[in-house]
Formats: C-alpha cells, structure tokens, sequence
C-alpha cells in the first residue's frame, strides 16, 4: 500500500502463506476423501510410505478390512515416557466440493481440515521433526486411526485392547487450542413397558402402556443424578430419542418402548447410574444399549499444564481446559487409565459445507507440540 506522501506502508493485515507444508500435506489428505473403507485405506498407504520415507518405523495393522497405522521415531528410547500422538484419518461424508481444498484469507477450507487431517498432516512433521533431534525426552508414536467418526471400535479401542498404550495421549480433535480434559460419560437405554389392550371406548379395561411409560419416563428424568451440572458442564444431557407405541385408534396400546442417550458427568459412575434406574423403576424392562466411560484428567496433570503453558506461550492466548460433551477417541485410553486429551488446531464448521482450519493455527501448532515433546516435565519453560 502506498500512501499520499508516497511512502509504501507497512500492512496490519499480514497475507498468511499460501504455501507451506502443512498446507500442502493438509490437501493431500483431504484429496482422499476418506469416507469409505478402500478410501480410507488409501490414505493410509500414502501416510505409511510418506512416514517410512520420513525415517519412521512404521508398523502397520489391520482390523475388520481397515488399516491402522503406529509410527515410531528410529532413536526410540523405552525408558523414557511414553507418549501418543493420535490421528483420525476418516471424516464424514460431504459433496464433491468439501475434498477440493482451497485457501481463501488464511483459512484452508475442505473436508477434515478442522476435523482432523490438519492436525493428523501436522503431527506427521512434528514426527518428521522429531527425526532430527537427539534430546528427545519422550518415547514417541503416532498412531493413525480409520474409524473414529464412526465410533472407534475398530481402531483406537483395538489398539488399546492390543496393549497400545501411553503415559499420555493427544488426540488431535477440533479445539481451538483449548485442551479437554473431561468427557461425559455415555449411557444408553431400550425402556419397555407392558400393559394390556382393551376398546378405546371403555378404557378401564385395559391398562395403557404409553401412560405407563410416560410415568416411567418423567421417574427416571427426575432422578437427582439427572439434575447434577458441574463447571464443565452446565447442562444435563438427557435425551428422550424415539418411542414407539401403539397400532390403531380405537385400542388401548399394550405394549410401549422409548429409547434413552444419557450423558454422565465425569464424576459419575455409569454402572451405579445404570444400576440405580433398575432399583428404582418398577415394572418396566430396561435393556441397556451402550455403556461408555467418561474422560476425566486431573487439572493438576504435569503433562496437561505443561501443554497448556507451551500453548499459551506459543499462541499468545488464554489457553482453557474444557470439557466434551460428546466423546472422542480419548474414552477408550481413559477405560484403561491413561490420561488421554483432545487439543488441536484452530478453525471453524467440522463436518459442515464451509469447514476450514486456520493455516496460521497449524504453523502454531506444529511449534506447540515440538516444543512440548522436547521438553521434560519438570523443566521450567
Ligand atoms: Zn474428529
């Protein structure tokens, strides 16, 4: 910009690089269009040979038609603690236009640049990195992951169950430099309740199912344990999800079910809640759908304030620990008693039309998590 007096200004407004690696492997992936299980296996093909290339020992595993990829760094010292590095490389379907990536402003907008192949082509050169340096103070790994918007099952949860495990985890999910150190637990319900059909016109007959289970309903809503919040977590999560009753007008319906998602704080225990309902409800059966452990890391965790100082250094920002209220691969270590957080790049729109990450917040990030791995716990910063 030139001014009046013919002297060229210094811009406020910074042009973020168009190019740079991050960006350029952020597109590759998004090119895949990791939704389908031979696509998503593609782009682990190109992740595995691109890490090998790269100096890591890349081990690579299969489980139910899909790959999981564990890279370690070559210069992998067992004694040190370990810690991982976890990437989900699917995302959730979208239109032709989401996969071609693009870069407008700052921001790279496609499909799984915020959720999480920015993060996951991030964590790639931070591994990449990690190659030339000979401090290291953890035993490092990634572990790329095919199935996590589809629950897990196949790949983190096998992985764990395979001994995959960690003194602490990174999973690289939309945070915006925030870092989750709780996730509500889940608990899942098929609530069934009987009765006995009579003509509608003389309904004392009978004994109408959906009154009972609306009975039954509004008893397990009213619990105590339902109405608890705590700093994290504001809002209960209890959700009423179908029901089914009923087959014609004229007939007293005998037979009613509803399906529940609860969600638990951290705190609570979802077999005592389970337990709890089946001592209180009478006269219905309850079938119980999923159990799922919630994420609770203790604010006092030397890894979680050790990140959360790099973070704030790095960004310039107030970093703040939060909690998810939906949940991540992070329940699955948590099962198994390892502190497992959800920090990653900043961006906006997962899983919607204008998705994007900002280009800056994976430079940021890429620095975070070197600066992290590469210094001990106790060292001051
Ligand atoms: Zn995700």
């Amino acid at each position: 910009m030139v001014s009046k007096s013919g002297e060229v200004k210094q811009l406020d407004y910074c042009k973020p690089m168009e190019s740079s690696k991050e960006i350029e492997l952020t597109k590759t992936l998004i090119k895949y269009k990791a939704v389908k299980p031979n696509e998503i296996n593609s782009c682990m093909d190109f992740c595995s040979a691109w890490l090998q290339e790269h100096g890591m020992n890349v081990e690579v595993l299969e489980n139910e038609g899909l790959k999981i990829i564990v890279a370690n760094l070559p210069n992998k010292n067992k004694s040190l603690p370990k810690v991982i590095l976890n990437g989900h490389i699917d995302v959730v379907p979208g239109g032709e236009g989401v996969f071609q990536p693009r870069i407008e402003d700052g921001k790279l907008y496609g499909r799984g640049s915020y959720d999480m192949l920015g993060a996951v082509a991030t964590m790639m050169l931070v591994m990449s990195d990690l190659t030339k340096r000979d401090n290291l103070k953890y035993n490092v790994s990634l572990v790329l992951v095919p199935d996590e918007e589809k629950g897990g099952e196949n790949g983190s949860k096998f992985l764990v169950e395979n001994g995959y495990l960690a003194d602490f985890v990174i999973c690289g999910e939309p945070t915006n430099y925030n870092i989750s150190i709780q996730a509500k637990g889940v608990l899942q319900l098929k609530i069934t309740v009987k009765g006995r059909s009579a003509h509608a016109s003389r309904p004392w007959q009978g004994d109408n199912a959906i009154e009972k289970a609306m009975e039954v309903y509004r008893k397990i809503k009213n619990l105590p344990c339902f109405q608890e919040t705590n700093t994290f977590f504001p809002k209960e999560s209890f959700n009423l999800s179908t029901i089914i009753g009923g087959g014609v007008i004229n007939q007293v319906p005998d037979v009613c079910s509803f399906d529940l998602d609860i969600r638990l704080l951290p705190e609570q225990n979802p077999e005592e809640i389970y337990n709890l309902i089946k001592s209180e409800v009478q006269g219905a059966e309850i079938t119980l759908l999923k159990m799922g452990v919630p994420v609770l890391v203790d604010e006092d965790n030397i890894f979680v304030n050790q990140l959360k100082t790099i973070a704030n250094k790095v960004t310039k920002k107030d970093i703040h620990f939060i909690g998810q209220y939906g949940t991540a691969d992070t329940r699955f270590y948590s099962e198994y008693g390892v502190s497992a957080v959800e920090f990653g790049p900043a961006g906006a729109g997962h899983h919607g039309p204008d998705e994007f990450v900002y280009v800056q917040s994976l430079i940021n990030y890429r620095k975070i998590l070197n600066d992290f791995l590469l210094h001990s716990r106790r060292e001051t910063l």
